[in-house]
């Protein structure tokens, strides 16, 4: 089995994300821990999580798959931004632990010219900092397309980052089906190939989500343009066998797509009946 689930807007409270994803269809979601720009988050209502805790537990939803602020930078040349991600990241780490168990993916990072190496030494050094024995939450590293300076663009520099971290199993990884497919990972033609090497470089037990999107874009374009689900350069009959591979059962698949909420309705409605 599988859970799926989309984005889900937070600006109602943890309860209305719980609600939305019941009337999508979904058991599993995505929302941000604040503004995706960045920002300040809200205060957490004792009574609004104890609510939404009580619905997901009814209707038995996997994970969540919480999204930090894009805008955020961990190994940003500025140290000034640096610090504002690691101060962004301690507080979300700390609201997430209102609901426990859950995982929190963020985009390693651009090292805007500084170079892969020195980006990843800094990504690692800040979840260093930021992890905690006691947490329960697991934070994910996003697979990225490789735009820009992005670091993660290869399963390599995720394995990189992983290794220097000391807390090994508050972490894991995300893999973004159009990121993977732009970053030049043909999952399309040899999704067995690209899992054994995820497995070989990082281990598939790291592999905790999966962002469900199509892509605009040809394979290793690294541009990052999300599309609906089997309307993109990936296609519905390779998103059917992403969702039916037996390595991926049992993971929350979180669709991105470019969509409002009945689109999101429709594609889960699509992805349960291609689900075998
Ligand atoms: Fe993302
Ligand atoms: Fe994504
Ligand atoms: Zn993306």
């Amino acid at each position: 089995m599988i859970y799926i689930g989309s984005h889900i807007s937070a600006a109602k409270g943890y309860a209305a994300m719980g609600k939305q994803a019941l009337k999508l269809g979904a058991d599993t979601f995505a929302f941000f821990t604040r503004n995706p720009r960045g920002g300040k988050a809200k205060a957490i209502d004792e009574k609004d999580v104890e609510n939404f805790l009580k619905i997901a537990k009814e209707h038995h939803f996997g994970r969540l798959v919480a999204h930090a602020p894009y805008t955020m930078n961990a190994c940003a040349a500025k140290e000034d931004i640096r610090a504002f991600a690691k101060e962004m990241m301690t507080e979300d780490l700390a609201r997430m632990e209102y609901t426990p168990g859950n995982y929190y993916n963020f985009h390693p990072g651009s090292h805007v010219g500084q170079g892969s190496e020195a980006g990843i030494a800094m990504i690692a050094e800040l979840l260093n900092e930021v992890l905690k024995p006691e947490q329960t939450t697991t934070v994910l590293l996003e697979t990225m397309a490789g735009k820009g300076s992005e670091v993660g663009r290869n399963f390599e520099e995720l394995q990189a980052i992983l290794e220097r971290v000391e807390l090994k199993d508050k972490m894991g990884v995300c893999l973004d089906t159009c990121h993977v497919w732009d970053g030049g990972y043909d999952i399309v033609h040899d999704l067995d190939g690209v899992l054994a090497e995820f497995d070989k470089i990082i281990g598939l037990d790291k592999l905790k989500a999966i962002h469900l999107n199509d892509s605009m874009n040809p394979l290793g374009s690294h541009k990052d343009r999300h599309e609906k689900i089997g309307e993109g350069q990936i296609g519905l009959s390779a998103m059917e066998r992403i969702i039916n591979h037996p390595k991926l059962q049992g993971l929350p698949f979180v669709l991105e797509t470019p969509n409002d909420d009945a689109g999101w309705a429709k594609e889960i409605e699509l992805l349960r009946k291609l689900h075998r």
